[in-house]
């Protein structure tokens, strides 16, 4: 691998048929994410491709001509030809090998893969998730000097990373942006001796050996697990919602309604949720359009009625949304109603989605004891069903879903686990 300057790279293109270039950054945490993978390619890739490493706020010029808008990116080029995926973000190493191997011939490609080493390490504490519940985990068992690697597929920060301001976590008289309170906790359980994988692809979770795989090529075994991988909102899946996720559309009231005073909103949904975070909506916004699917509520009667006794509510049944788009600085949601097939366009400031959420638990195939829905059932100690399994935030049942509800579970957490192996 070599670092190269802006002004030599021309020669280099043209002195070799195939090379990766990797644009970085200081202070960016993705970069560092990258960096040993990249490292790690390029022993296997590095005697057929050129590995070059370039510091992007150093070479602007060449940076701006390849269209590098942030770092890190990774860009592959064949013949002097720039070729495959532009990568960028919280990079995979198996991204950056397929584009690698689709330079090279099928036969070298397999000599390569043949080469790669399996390799296992051991740790005490393995952590599967790096939002709050995790990270304040892992900052309290390194702090107790327990060996502890914390792996997650993204970046770190979990949900509070796409949260665009977060004003009720303690410590803060400003919000804060979510981005980097999450990027904050991460630094703060790094600088306590964690370990953390991130951005890597986690290919099994074996709990009753208490071993994972990550990137296809290296086993991790612990003394204990601490499964701290959340919870996600179920999408509505239509067009313009993952675009305006966190700019428009929300999923927490607890966390946006405030941004809402005197202003009007959609909600889509009419579950329990739903009808009880519109209560709490209306201490807010001026006005609020329930859509709900059914050509009824589903909430609990109470919660019906009283939603139905807010003048600031209207509820439009049988009805289920489109899309979402923008037009200056309101919200466009385009509704269907189900009985005529006619769609209408709602205008409004914002949208809080409240169609339910699920646990991350995808992975785990284990027959932990859950909730009716799908949750992990912990005691008071966060001991899961499975001995040395312990779980703590988002994923686990219970009633209150924050940051600061994930950093007390997974304190608990990790206080029990750093007194066990003592
Ligand atoms: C848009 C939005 C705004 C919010 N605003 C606020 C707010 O203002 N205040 C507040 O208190 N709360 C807020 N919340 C709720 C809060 O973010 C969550 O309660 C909190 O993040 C839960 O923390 P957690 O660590 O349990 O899970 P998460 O934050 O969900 O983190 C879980 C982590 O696990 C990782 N993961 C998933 N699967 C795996 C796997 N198989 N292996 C390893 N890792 C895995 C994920 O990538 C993620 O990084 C908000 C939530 C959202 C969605």
């Amino acid at each position: 691998m070599i670092e190269m300057k802006e002004d030599v790279f021309d020669k280099e293109l043209n002195s070799h048929e195939l090379v990766v270039l990797d644009f970085y950054s200081t202070e960016c945490p993705p970069c560092e994410a990258l960096a040993p993978k990249f490292e790690a390619l390029d022993n296997l890739y590095g005697d057929d491709i050129r590995f070059i490493k370039m510091f992007r706020q150093g070479n602007r010029e060449l940076a701006e001509r390849l269209g590098v808008r942030s770092s890190p990116t990774l860009l592959f080029f064949k013949g002097g030809k720039q070729v495959g995926d532009v990568l960028t973000g919280g990079i995979h190493r198996s991204d950056i090998m397929r584009n690698l191997d689709a330079m090279l011939p099928g036969s070298r490609v397999k000599e390569i893969h043949d080469a790669i080493e399996q390799k296992t390490s051991e740790t005490e504490t393995l952590v599967l998730g790096a939002g709050p519940a995790g990270l304040a985990a892992a900052i309290y068992l390194a702090q107790a000097k327990v060996d502890t690697v914390v792996v997650d597929p993204l970046l770190p920060g979990g949900q509070v990373s796409t949260t665009h301001q977060v004003s009720n976590y303690p410590g803060f008289i400003e919000p804060q942006p979510g981005f980097m309170l999450g990027h904050n906790m991460a630094e703060q359980a790094k600088v306590a001796g964690a370990q953390m994988k991130v951005a890597v692809e986690i290919n099994k979770v074996d709990l009753q050996n208490k071993e994972i795989m990550v990137d296809g090529h290296e086993t991790i075994r612990a003394r204990k697990i601490l499964i701290t991988t959340g919870a996600s909102p179920r999408y509505l899946n239509v067009e313009g919602e993952k675009e305006h996720y966190g700019k428009g559309i929300s999923y927490c009231a607890t966390c946006d309604a405030k941004y809402y005073h005197d202003k009007e909103v959609v909600i889509i949904g009419g579950g329990n949720t739903a009808v009880e975070e519109s209560e709490f909506i209306s201490k807010f916004a001026s006005k609020i359009t329930m859509v709900q699917q059914f050509p009824y509520l589903t909430a609990n009667r109470a919660a019906q009625e009283r939603a139905m006794a807010d003048p600031k509510i209207n509820i439009l049944l049988s009805h289920e949304p489109r899309g979402f788009y923008r037009q200056g600085d309101k919200m466009m949601v385009k509704v269907e109603n189900l009985d005529t097939k006619e769609i209408n366009e709602l205008v409004t400031d914002g949208v809080f989605v409240f169609v339910g959420m699920k646990p991350n638990l995808e992975l785990i195939t284990e027959p932990l004891e859950k909730d009716e829905w799908g949750y992990l059932k912990v005691n008071h100690e966060m001991r899961t069903s499975l001995p040395d399994v312990f779980a703590a935030g988002d994923v686990i049942s219970k009633q209150i879903r924050q940051i600061t509800t994930a950093v007390s579970d997974g304190t608990i957490a990790s206080i029990v686990i750093a007194r066990e192996l003592q």
